[in-house]
């Protein structure tokens, strides 16, 4: 697939400067309003940044509010939206770079491949799985851009609780579980992405590669 050729040329560029990223969170807005107010001043922050949104397309829920707050600050949107999701989570209108794609596959793919660097802010399933197979891709080695969580008022709090876990039983190597960062704001959040070292795949996989 043409993307994934884009994904595997990306782990063989120098450091760059990052000039998009892809934000993954929910179709709805949480119980708390403060959760649409941060989605608000991400996507601004990102238009006042020069950044440009990568996202999943939808006017739903945060993803709408984040696109929303990007193009109302005027900043530049790129949404990818498969097909079957078109009508439920209804493509943003106002975003002029949309994709209608055919599978969640590709969406996925695409959306990696235009982003510099990637940020779950809070969500559901979905920013779970997109969260967790991007950082795969990098403690694979298939790209070597940085991946955070917006960890605002504490939402991630259990889940880093538990990669720390995986880390102290064996299961995940200590420089990938710091490979994901984490930062309670969105400039903060941003600064740290764009301060980010790539530390380099999963050890049996260095080794075959020498
Ligand atoms: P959620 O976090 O579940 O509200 O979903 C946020 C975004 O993730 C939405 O754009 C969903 O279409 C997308 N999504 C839902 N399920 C999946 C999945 N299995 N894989 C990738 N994205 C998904």
């Amino acid at each position: 697939m043409r993307h994934l050729g884009n994904l595997a040329r990306s782990l063989k560029s120098d450091a760059m400067t990052m000039k998009s990223v892809c934000v993954y969170c929910g179709s709805n807005f949480g119980s708390d309003p403060i959760y649409t107010e941060t989605a608000r001043a991400m996507g601004r922050t990102l238009a006042e940044r020069g950044l440009r949104l990568v996202y999943g397309g939808g006017q739903v829920g945060l993803m709408g509010a984040v696109a929303d707050a990007c193009i109302d600050a005027g900043g530049d949107v790129l949404g990818v939206i498969p097909d079957f999701l078109h009508h439920k989570e209804i493509a943003h209108p106002r975003v002029q770079d949309m994709h209608i794609v055919s599978s969640m596959h590709e969406r996925k793919l695409m959306m990696a491949d235009h982003a510099d660097a990637f940020v779950a802010m809070p969500g559901g399933l979905g920013t779970m799985e997109e969260l967790f197979e991007v950082w795969t891709w990098s403690q694979l080695g298939r790209h070597k851009k940085p991946v955070a969580l917006l960890n605002m008022k504490g939402y991630w709090d259990k889940l880093v609780g538990f990669l720390d876990h995986m880390r102290d039983e064996g299961f995940v190597e200590s420089r990938h579980r710091d490979m994901l960062l984490s930062a309670e704001t969105p400039d903060a959040v941003l600064d740290a992405l764009e301060s980010y070292e790539f530390p380099g795949m999963i050890a049996s996989l260095e080794r075959a590669q020498t």
